[in-house]
Protein backbone atom coordinates (compact mmCIF):
# COMPACT_ATOMS: atom_id res chain seq x y z
CA UNK A 1 0.00 0.00 0.00
CA UNK A 2 1.24 3.42 -0.81
CA UNK A 3 0.17 6.48 0.99
CA UNK A 4 -0.76 9.76 -0.64
CA UNK A 5 -0.61 12.84 1.53
CA UNK A 6 -2.73 15.63 0.50
CA UNK A 7 -1.00 19.12 2.19
CA UNK A 8 -3.14 22.29 1.92
CA UNK A 9 -2.28 25.37 3.76
CA UNK A 10 -5.24 27.90 4.35
CA UNK A 11 -5.59 30.98 5.21
CA UNK A 12 -9.07 32.59 5.59
CA UNK A 13 -10.62 30.00 3.23
CA UNK A 14 -14.22 28.92 4.77
CA UNK A 15 -15.83 30.06 1.60
CA UNK A 16 -14.02 27.68 -1.01
CA UNK A 17 -13.03 24.75 1.91
CA UNK A 18 -16.20 23.04 1.53
CA UNK A 19 -15.73 22.93 -2.11
CA UNK A 20 -12.16 21.94 -2.13
CA UNK A 21 -13.25 18.90 0.09
CA UNK A 22 -15.83 17.53 -2.16
CA UNK A 23 -13.52 18.42 -5.22
CA UNK A 24 -10.18 16.52 -3.91
CA UNK A 25 -12.51 13.37 -2.09
CA UNK A 26 -13.73 12.98 -5.75
CA UNK A 27 -10.84 13.15 -7.22
CA UNK A 28 -8.78 11.28 -4.91
CA UNK A 29 -12.01 8.40 -4.58
CA UNK A 30 -11.37 7.75 -8.60
CA UNK A 31 -7.91 7.44 -8.09
CA UNK A 32 -8.02 4.39 -5.38
CA UNK A 33 -10.38 2.57 -7.85
CA UNK A 34 -8.44 3.20 -10.68
CA UNK A 35 -4.68 2.62 -8.33
CA UNK A 36 -6.03 -0.08 -5.40
CA UNK A 37 -2.04 0.52 -4.24
CA UNK A 38 -3.02 3.84 -3.15
CA UNK A 39 -4.93 5.65 0.57
CA UNK A 40 -4.83 9.16 0.44
CA UNK A 41 -4.93 11.86 3.96
CA UNK A 42 -5.56 15.49 3.58
CA UNK A 43 -3.31 17.11 5.98
CA UNK A 44 -4.88 21.04 6.24
CA UNK A 45 -2.95 23.46 7.42
CA UNK A 46 -4.86 26.42 8.85
CA UNK A 47 -2.35 29.15 9.08
CA UNK A 48 -4.21 31.61 11.44
CA UNK A 49 -7.27 32.39 9.96
CA UNK A 50 -9.16 34.68 11.09
CA UNK A 51 -12.69 33.42 9.64
CA UNK A 52 -14.55 30.01 10.05
CA UNK A 53 -11.50 27.64 8.81
CA UNK A 54 -11.20 25.89 11.96
CA UNK A 55 -14.12 25.10 12.33
CA UNK A 56 -15.13 23.96 9.28
CA UNK A 57 -11.34 21.77 9.35
CA UNK A 58 -12.66 20.67 13.35
CA UNK A 59 -15.94 19.19 11.57
CA UNK A 60 -14.10 17.54 8.89
CA UNK A 61 -11.76 15.97 10.78
CA UNK A 62 -14.63 14.51 13.09
CA UNK A 63 -16.64 13.40 9.81
CA UNK A 64 -13.54 11.95 7.45
CA UNK A 65 -11.28 9.88 9.46
CA UNK A 66 -8.62 10.91 6.39
CA UNK A 67 -8.63 14.33 7.22
CA UNK A 68 -6.13 15.87 9.55
CA UNK A 69 -5.15 19.37 10.18
CA UNK A 70 -2.52 21.56 11.91
CA UNK A 71 -3.91 24.61 13.36
CA UNK A 72 -1.03 27.62 14.14
CA UNK A 73 -0.97 30.16 16.83
CA UNK A 74 -1.27 33.10 14.75
CA UNK A 75 -0.51 33.48 10.41
CA UNK A 76 3.06 32.16 9.98
CA UNK A 77 2.56 32.84 6.16
CA UNK A 78 1.65 30.43 3.31
CA UNK A 79 5.64 28.87 3.25
CA UNK A 80 5.78 28.02 6.99
CA UNK A 81 2.11 26.32 6.34
CA UNK A 82 3.54 24.50 3.38
CA UNK A 83 6.74 23.19 5.73
CA UNK A 84 5.05 22.23 8.33
CA UNK A 85 2.46 19.97 5.92
CA UNK A 86 5.41 18.41 4.47
CA UNK A 87 7.23 17.77 7.99
CA UNK A 88 3.50 16.29 9.12
CA UNK A 89 2.85 14.31 6.26
CA UNK A 90 3.20 10.51 6.69
CA UNK A 91 2.64 9.77 2.85
CA UNK A 92 5.11 7.73 0.32
CA UNK A 93 4.04 10.51 -1.89
CA UNK A 94 2.82 13.95 -0.70
CA UNK A 95 1.37 16.73 -3.02
CA UNK A 96 1.17 20.16 -2.00
CA UNK A 97 -1.34 22.31 -3.27
CA UNK A 98 -3.46 25.35 -2.72
CA UNK A 99 -7.20 25.75 -1.08
CA UNK A 100 -8.59 28.09 -3.95
CA UNK A 101 -9.55 25.18 -6.59
CA UNK A 102 -6.27 26.97 -8.20
CA UNK A 103 -4.85 23.95 -8.90
CA UNK A 104 -7.16 21.87 -10.25
CA UNK A 105 -7.39 18.44 -8.46
CA UNK A 106 -8.49 17.02 -11.84
CA UNK A 107 -4.03 17.15 -12.47
CA UNK A 108 -3.73 14.46 -9.89
CA UNK A 109 -4.09 11.48 -11.69
CA UNK A 110 -2.11 12.38 -14.83
CA UNK A 111 1.16 13.45 -12.01
CA UNK A 112 0.70 10.76 -10.40
CA UNK A 113 1.65 8.65 -13.46
CA UNK A 114 4.53 10.28 -13.85
CA UNK A 115 6.10 9.65 -10.35
CA UNK A 116 4.44 6.54 -9.51
CA UNK A 117 7.33 4.60 -11.77
CA UNK A 118 10.41 6.53 -10.69
CA UNK A 119 10.90 8.24 -13.41
CA UNK A 120 10.27 11.75 -11.86
CA UNK A 121 10.86 12.81 -8.76
CA UNK A 122 7.91 15.49 -8.75
CA UNK A 123 5.46 16.37 -11.05
CA UNK A 124 3.94 20.13 -11.26
CA UNK A 125 1.79 22.36 -13.02
CA UNK A 126 3.67 25.44 -15.28
CA UNK A 127 0.76 28.03 -16.06
CA UNK A 128 1.05 29.16 -19.60
CA UNK A 129 -1.25 31.94 -19.30
CA UNK A 130 -1.47 34.41 -16.64
CA UNK A 131 -4.96 35.05 -17.69
CA UNK A 132 -7.24 36.87 -14.98
CA UNK A 133 -4.48 38.32 -13.51
CA UNK A 134 -3.98 42.76 -14.06
CA UNK A 135 -0.99 43.56 -16.46
CA UNK A 136 0.94 45.37 -14.47
CA UNK A 137 1.05 42.37 -11.87
CA UNK A 138 2.38 40.27 -14.85
CA UNK A 139 4.66 42.50 -16.34
CA UNK A 140 6.56 42.81 -12.91
CA UNK A 141 6.06 39.03 -12.78
CA UNK A 142 7.67 37.86 -16.18
CA UNK A 143 10.61 41.06 -15.10
CA UNK A 144 10.87 39.06 -11.94
CA UNK A 145 11.93 35.40 -13.12
CA UNK A 146 14.19 37.14 -16.03
CA UNK A 147 16.11 38.92 -13.50
CA UNK A 148 16.04 36.07 -10.76
CA UNK A 149 17.17 33.66 -13.74
CA UNK A 150 19.72 35.78 -14.61
CA UNK A 151 21.55 36.79 -11.05
CA UNK A 152 20.92 33.17 -9.33
CA UNK A 153 22.33 30.04 -9.78
CA UNK A 154 19.37 28.24 -8.80
CA UNK A 155 16.46 27.93 -11.70
CA UNK A 156 13.52 29.68 -11.54
CA UNK A 157 10.73 27.95 -13.70
CA UNK A 158 8.21 31.32 -15.19
CA UNK A 159 4.90 30.03 -14.24
CA UNK A 160 5.60 27.17 -12.17
CA UNK A 161 3.51 26.90 -8.96
CA UNK A 162 3.55 25.17 -5.69
CA UNK A 163 1.48 22.87 -6.77
CA UNK A 164 3.18 19.46 -6.58
CA UNK A 165 3.56 15.33 -6.35
CA UNK A 166 6.75 14.46 -4.82
CA UNK A 167 8.35 11.47 -3.88
CA UNK A 168 9.42 10.93 -0.35
CA UNK A 169 13.14 11.32 -1.50
CA UNK A 170 12.50 14.92 -2.39
CA UNK A 171 10.38 15.61 0.39
CA UNK A 172 12.73 14.59 2.98
CA UNK A 173 15.12 16.79 0.87
CA UNK A 174 13.09 19.54 1.29
CA UNK A 175 12.74 18.99 5.21
CA UNK A 176 16.44 18.94 5.41
CA UNK A 177 16.88 22.97 4.25
CA UNK A 178 15.50 24.20 7.21
CA UNK A 179 15.83 28.06 6.70
CA UNK A 180 13.59 30.29 8.39
CA UNK A 181 13.41 32.49 5.25
CA UNK A 182 11.69 30.56 2.81
CA UNK A 183 11.83 30.68 -1.08
CA UNK A 184 9.76 27.58 -2.29
CA UNK A 185 9.84 28.04 -5.59
CA UNK A 186 13.63 28.12 -5.37
CA UNK A 187 13.85 25.29 -2.76
CA UNK A 188 12.04 22.71 -5.16
CA UNK A 189 14.72 23.70 -7.32
CA UNK A 190 17.84 23.84 -5.71
CA UNK A 191 16.94 20.42 -4.26
CA UNK A 192 17.47 18.74 -7.96
CA UNK A 193 15.61 15.78 -8.81
CA UNK A 194 13.28 14.92 -11.78
CA UNK A 195 10.61 17.59 -12.33
CA UNK A 196 7.91 17.13 -14.73
CA UNK A 197 5.93 19.83 -15.88
CA UNK A 198 2.29 20.02 -17.34
CA UNK A 199 1.24 23.25 -18.75
CA UNK A 200 -1.86 24.59 -18.23
CA UNK A 201 -3.86 27.43 -18.35
CA UNK A 202 -4.42 29.79 -15.15
CA UNK A 203 -7.58 29.18 -13.30
CA UNK A 204 -9.26 31.83 -11.37
CA UNK A 205 -10.23 31.63 -8.01
CA UNK A 206 -13.93 30.31 -7.89
CA UNK A 207 -14.54 32.15 -4.09
CA UNK A 208 -12.74 34.03 -1.84
CA UNK A 209 -9.95 36.71 -2.44
CA UNK A 210 -6.30 35.95 -2.91
CA UNK A 211 -3.97 37.48 0.02
CA UNK A 212 -1.35 38.42 -1.87
CA UNK A 213 -0.84 42.22 -2.36
CA UNK A 214 1.13 43.51 -4.94
CA UNK A 215 3.04 44.82 -2.48
CA UNK A 216 3.43 41.77 -0.74
CA UNK A 217 4.47 40.13 -4.03
CA UNK A 218 7.03 42.37 -4.30
CA UNK A 219 8.84 41.58 -1.07
CA UNK A 220 8.39 38.06 -1.51
CA UNK A 221 10.25 38.55 -4.71
CA UNK A 222 13.19 40.88 -2.56
CA UNK A 223 13.03 37.50 -0.38
CA UNK A 224 13.21 35.13 -3.49
CA UNK A 225 16.32 37.29 -4.37
CA UNK A 226 18.34 37.27 -1.10
CA UNK A 227 17.45 33.81 -0.92
CA UNK A 228 18.84 32.71 -3.65
CA UNK A 229 21.13 34.82 -4.85
CA UNK A 230 24.28 37.30 -3.28
CA UNK A 231 24.69 39.72 -6.99
CA UNK A 232 22.67 42.56 -4.76
CA UNK A 233 26.18 42.27 -2.65
CA UNK A 234 28.40 42.05 -5.63
CA UNK A 235 26.16 44.82 -6.86
CA UNK A 236 26.42 47.24 -4.51
CA UNK A 237 30.56 46.74 -4.57
CA UNK A 238 30.09 47.49 -7.79
CA UNK A 239 28.49 50.62 -7.48
CA UNK A 240 30.66 51.72 -4.80
CA UNK A 241 33.88 50.73 -6.74
CA UNK A 242 32.07 53.27 -9.71
CA UNK A 243 31.13 56.15 -7.62
CA UNK A 244 34.65 56.34 -6.07
CA UNK A 245 36.61 56.02 -9.63
CA UNK A 246 34.24 58.92 -10.94
CA UNK A 247 35.23 60.99 -7.02
CA UNK A 248 38.86 60.36 -8.04
CA UNK A 249 38.55 61.73 -11.50
CA UNK A 250 36.27 64.67 -10.48
CA UNK A 251 38.84 65.25 -7.81
CA UNK A 252 41.99 65.48 -10.31
CA UNK A 253 39.92 67.91 -12.74
CA UNK A 254 39.03 70.32 -9.62
CA UNK A 255 42.55 70.20 -8.70
CA UNK A 256 44.09 71.01 -12.53
CA UNK A 257 41.11 73.49 -12.93
CA UNK A 258 42.07 75.57 -9.61
CA UNK A 259 45.95 75.35 -10.87
CA UNK A 260 44.93 76.44 -14.66
CA UNK A 261 42.42 79.10 -13.94
CA UNK A 262 42.06 79.88 -10.44
CA UNK A 263 39.78 79.32 -8.08
CA UNK A 264 36.28 79.22 -9.06
CA UNK A 265 33.33 79.86 -6.45
CA UNK A 266 30.68 78.81 -9.06
CA UNK A 267 31.10 75.29 -8.58
CA UNK A 268 28.84 75.29 -5.83
CA UNK A 269 25.70 73.46 -7.35
CA UNK A 270 28.19 70.74 -8.57
CA UNK A 271 29.30 69.96 -5.33
CA UNK A 272 25.85 69.57 -4.14
CA UNK A 273 25.49 67.38 -6.54
CA UNK A 274 27.96 64.95 -6.03
CA UNK A 275 27.23 64.95 -2.09
CA UNK A 276 24.11 63.70 -3.21
CA UNK A 277 24.88 60.98 -5.57
CA UNK A 278 27.87 59.98 -3.13
CA UNK A 279 25.37 59.24 0.11
CA UNK A 280 22.76 58.27 -2.52
CA UNK A 281 25.15 55.70 -3.30
CA UNK A 282 26.21 54.93 0.11
CA UNK A 283 22.84 54.56 1.52
CA UNK A 284 22.01 51.98 -1.24
CA UNK A 285 24.73 49.72 -0.37
CA UNK A 286 24.19 49.72 3.23
CA UNK A 287 20.77 49.16 2.53
CA UNK A 288 21.44 46.07 0.46
CA UNK A 289 24.10 44.63 3.47
CA UNK A 290 21.73 45.71 6.10
CA UNK A 291 19.09 43.52 4.19
CA UNK A 292 21.52 40.19 3.95
CA UNK A 293 22.57 40.76 7.74
CA UNK A 294 19.00 41.39 8.51
CA UNK A 295 18.33 37.71 7.00
CA UNK A 296 21.66 36.26 8.73
CA UNK A 297 20.29 37.65 12.00
CA UNK A 298 16.82 35.26 11.56
CA UNK A 299 18.29 32.76 10.37
CA UNK A 300 20.46 33.16 13.92
CA UNK A 301 17.94 32.80 16.17
CA UNK A 302 17.16 29.57 15.25
CA UNK A 303 12.94 30.46 15.56
CA UNK A 304 10.69 27.85 14.87
CA UNK A 305 9.24 27.77 11.29
CA UNK A 306 5.42 27.35 12.74
CA UNK A 307 3.99 26.58 15.73
CA UNK A 308 1.44 24.38 16.32
CA UNK A 309 -2.16 25.37 18.73
CA UNK A 310 -4.20 22.61 17.77
CA UNK A 311 -4.00 19.19 15.59
CA UNK A 312 -6.60 17.27 14.37
CA UNK A 313 -5.68 14.23 16.63
CA UNK A 314 -6.06 16.28 20.09
CA UNK A 315 -9.00 17.64 18.58
CA UNK A 316 -10.60 13.70 18.47
CA UNK A 317 -9.03 12.81 21.56
CA UNK A 318 -10.78 16.06 23.19
CA UNK A 319 -14.20 15.17 21.35
CA UNK A 320 -13.76 11.27 22.87
CA UNK A 321 -12.95 10.28 19.03
CA UNK A 322 -9.29 9.53 19.00
CA UNK A 323 -7.59 8.68 15.41
CA UNK A 324 -6.91 5.29 14.74
CA UNK A 325 -4.00 6.35 13.33
CA UNK A 326 -0.82 6.57 15.52
CA UNK A 327 0.70 9.85 16.43
CA UNK A 328 3.68 10.59 13.92
CA UNK A 329 6.62 9.75 15.97
CA UNK A 330 4.94 6.62 17.30
CA UNK A 331 4.49 5.51 13.95
CA UNK A 332 8.41 6.21 13.48
CA UNK A 333 9.19 4.02 15.83
CA UNK A 334 7.28 1.08 14.57
CA UNK A 335 9.07 1.28 11.03
N1 LIG B 1 -2.10 30.95 2.33
C1 LIG B 1 -1.61 30.59 3.58
N2 LIG B 1 -1.10 31.58 4.40
C2 LIG B 1 -1.03 32.89 4.01
C3 LIG B 1 -1.51 33.22 2.72
C4 LIG B 1 -2.02 32.23 1.90
O1 LIG B 1 -1.65 29.43 3.97
O2 LIG B 1 -0.57 33.71 4.78
C5 LIG B 1 -2.66 29.89 1.45
C6 LIG B 1 -4.07 30.17 0.92
O3 LIG B 1 -5.05 29.74 1.81
C7 LIG B 1 -4.11 29.38 -0.37
C8 LIG B 1 -2.65 29.45 -0.84
O4 LIG B 1 -1.87 29.79 0.30
O5 LIG B 1 -4.44 28.03 -0.16
C9 LIG B 1 -2.45 30.48 -1.95
O6 LIG B 1 -2.95 31.73 -1.53
P1 LIG B 1 -3.66 32.74 -2.50
O7 LIG B 1 -4.72 32.05 -3.29
O8 LIG B 1 -4.08 33.88 -1.65
O9 LIG B 1 -2.47 33.17 -3.43
P2 LIG B 1 -2.47 33.32 -5.04
O10 LIG B 1 -3.15 32.11 -5.60
O11 LIG B 1 -3.20 34.57 -5.32
O12 LIG B 1 -1.01 33.37 -5.38
MG1 LIG C 1 -4.86 31.39 -5.19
Amino acid sequence: MKLVSVVVPCYNEQEVLPMFYDEITKVTDQMAKDHPELTFEYLFINDGSKDNTLEILRSLALKDERVRYISFSRNFGKESGMYAGLENAKGDYVVVMDADLQHPPAFLPEMYSYVKDGEYDCATTRRVSRKGESKIRSWFARKFYKIMNKISQTEIVDGAQDFRFMSRQMVDAILDMTEYNRFSKGIFSWVGFNTRYIEYENVERPAGTSSWSFWGLFKYSLEGIMAFSTAPLVISSLLGILSCFTAFILMIITVVKTIAFGEDVAGYPTIVCIIFLLSGLQLLCTGILGQYLSKTYLETKHRPIYISKETAESYREKNGKPSAEKAPDEADENK
